[in-house]
């Protein structure tokens, strides 16, 4: 999957100015390219998990139906931990069609995506990697 890089700009945007609680949304594309981020409430609330509003998610599909593009990721953020799904992730990642990203602002930037199948990461892709200046 690739990712527009104006994209990963919007989610850092995003993750920052939602932190210290993690947030949320798909991401649109078409075919194998995201093109669009779409943000969604956490309704947690939380620095450690995430629920996406359904309104949100209703709204998501109704948007990317009207506009001819595809979710081809749902993503969160790790305000305080690695790019890589937690438990909890594992176990919500329930839509093999889909990709799981995650951006994470621990020890600088990263942004992963992961294949999950049966609560196991298939395969990890990595989409942007800034250590942090020491
Ligand atoms: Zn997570």
């Amino acid at each position: 999957m690739k990712i527009d890089p104006n994209v990963i700009q919007e989610l850092i945007a995003q993750a920052r100015k939602d932190a210290p609680e993690e947030t949320c949304g798909y991401l649109l594309g078409k075919d194998d390219e995201v093109t669009e981020n779409y943000w969604m409430e956490n309704i947690d609330h939380s620095s450690e998990h995430f629920s996406f509003a359904p309104k949100d998610q209703f709204a998501a599909l109704r948007y990317a139906r009207k506009n001819g593009l595809k979710i081809l990721a749902n993503w969160h953020s790790h305000p305080a931990s690695p790019s890589r799904p937690s438990q909890e992730d594992l176990r919500l990642a329930n839509d093999p069609t889909i990709r799981y990203a995650i951006l994470s602002l621990y020890e600088g930037v990263h942004l992963n995506s992961f294949g999950i199948r049966d609560n196991q990461v298939v395969d990890k892709e990595i989409h942007y990697s800034e250590d942090e200046k020491k």
